[in-house]
């Protein structure tokens, strides 16, 4: 079935039929772990998105008229479809993504999560109500859907991040124009084949691929009320600003430079497993990924030591074999990128304890492959402690005290996550309740929300107000409307 998902090419839903793109394929469809090419992308044009939002349009005034307790059983069909495709689904992730096949497993069921939470729609959407506000006068509030809302998702969960907005959207009776990642656009086309098995009415989830033109067009529709983004800082930014002076709402998650701070009390073996994880787990690229670790005072004198020797014996290959732990990076292009930051941290006066360039992988199979790489000493004012990196490379800082360990936090222009590792609860309690960070970690290196709370992000990692997930998807995805009711019994008639 992967194959077969593949050979059919990259193709837009629209109104409930399969199109191709009008526009030039432009870029290409890698898997990262061989180089090949699987198919190519469309540039993406202004004409496809407006047929994907007048589709979305027209379906609109019935589904938002379904009952919500109705609109939510195509989620309970979609959950049981995803369960039954669910290894099938993951390989599409792994070919096209390059993660292993368990941490596309892993994504799935986060996404699956998802569609569970907004199945509870009937009560998440209500709202509240007052009688005699003033003598005989009673007010309410309902939520009510926005109409077509739209997501923009990046190359790094191809299956979760749209799952972190679609079901939300629809279940609180929008519909929907999901943009994915060009560079990842078969899961979500697998996906979107089962959600037509759901019997879901036409035009109330479509498709439309491209890159930039795509996302312009889709933030200059005038019928677009709100747009949800995940991707790197810059292009976040962008696209809040042009949402907001185009009037709409839009919730935009950003980029990343994450830190665990490691106590010198904090359990060398756990602590070590658990950061090892976190920076290398997905070859560094999740947003949540740890990118600093900041060694207090004596934890200085074990880490470095005990996180290289974690990292060195990590096996490094294609996301398809059972015993690999780390896939490549998603592009050639990536790849040097990401082996030209480590000749920088070098060069700005890092000791690399492990270097991962010229990994052999890469050599042997032709993929983007980038070993695991750790960096100590890196200084707390160079130009690299402040780059997302996006692959798989750990930066060691040390620090005299707590203080001047959150205060490297704090200066950082960044705000999505942050750990500590110690024993201590008071310095925990002191680190969670302090630090400028939106997902904060205690003992825990990869600070990802369930979801049914908030996928939190702070200062330049994200831009707006309502998070992705729960109940913070639910108000993003519905305008308040408040009744002031007045029925004096004089204007009835007596029965
Ligand atoms: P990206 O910013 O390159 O692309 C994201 C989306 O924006 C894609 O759909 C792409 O087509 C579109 N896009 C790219 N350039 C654009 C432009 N100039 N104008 C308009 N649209 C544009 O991000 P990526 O490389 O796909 O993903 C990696 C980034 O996403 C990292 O920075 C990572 O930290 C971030 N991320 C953040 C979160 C979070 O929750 N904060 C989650 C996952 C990934």
């Amino acid at each position: 079935m992967a194959s077969e998902i593949f050979q059919g090419g990259v193709l837009d839903h629209i109104g409930g039929s399969w199109r191709r793109p009008s526009s030039e394929p432009t870029t290409d469809v890698l898997n990262p772990a061989t180089g090949q090419v699987i198919a190519q992308s469309p540039a993406g044009s202004a004409g496809d998105v407006a047929a994907a939002v007048e589709a979305a349009a027209a379906a609109f005034p019935d589904w938002r008229a379904m009952p919500p307790g109705d609109r939510v059983q195509y989620l309970f069909r979609l959950k049981q479809l995803l369960e039954d495709h669910f290894e099938e689904i993951a390989r599409i992730t792994t070919i096209e993504n390059g993660k292993t096949l368990a941490e596309s497993r892993g994504e799935l069921r986060r996404g699956i999560e998802n569609i569970e939470t907004a199945c509870g729609i009937p009560t998440l959407m209500q709202g509240y109500n007052l009688e005699d506000i003033a003598s005989g006068i009673d007010e309410l509030m309902f939520r009510q859907p926005l109409g077509v809302v739209a997501a923009i998702t990046p190359f790094n969960f191809p299956s979760m991040i749209p799952l972190w907005f679609l079901p939300y959207a629809i279940a609180c009776g929008n519909t929907f124009v999901l943009k994915p990642s060009e560079r990842v656009p078969f899961s979500i086309i697998r996906i979107m084949q089962l959600i037509e098995k759901t019997g879901l009415p036409k035009g109330v989830v479509n498709i439309v691929n491209g890159g930039k033109a795509a996302v312009d067009a889709l933030l200059d529709h005038p019928m677009v009320q709100a747009i949800s983004f995940v991707g790197s800082s810059p292009v976040a930014r962008y696209v809040y600003a042009r949402a907001a002076a185009n009037g709409k709402r839009a919730q935009c998650q950003g980029g990343a430079k994450n830190h665990v701070v490691v106590l010198p009390d904090a359990d060398h073996d756990a602590t070590t497993k658990i950061i090892a994880d976190s920076a290398y787990g997905c070859a560094g690229q999740r947003c949540l990924a740890v990118s600093v670790a900041v060694t207090v005072g004596e934890a200085r004198e074990w880490f470095p030591k005990s996180i290289t020797g974690a990292a060195s014996v990590l096996k490094v290959g294609s996301g398809l074999e059972s015993d690999v732990q780390m896939g490549p990076v998603i592009t050639p292009s990536s790849r040097h990128r990401v082996e030209e930051l480590i000749a920088q941290g070098a060069s700005e006066g890092a000791r690399p304890l492990l270097d991962g360039r010229s990994a052999s992988a890469s050599r042997q199979t032709g993929g983007n492959f980038v070993g695991p790489t750790v960096l100590d000493g890196i200084p707390a004012s160079s130009s690299l402690a402040e780059t997302e990196i996006f692959g798989p490379v750990l930066s060691l800082i040390h620090a005299d005290s707590v203080d001047d360990a959150t205060a490297i936090i704090r200066h950082n222009s960044f705000g999505n996550a942050s750990s500590i590792f110690t024993t201590s609860g008071a310095a925990a309690r002191k680190f969670r309740n302090e630090i400028p960070t939106g997902n904060v970690g205690v003992n825990v290196g990869v600070a990802a929300p369930m979801a049914y709370f908030p996928f939190s992000g702070w200062r330049g990692s994200f831009f707006g107000i309502l998070h992705a997930q729960g109940r913070d998807a639910v108000e993003f995805y519905t305008a308040e409307k408040v009744v002031i009711e007045r029925w004096p019994k004089e204007w009835s008639r007596k029965f």
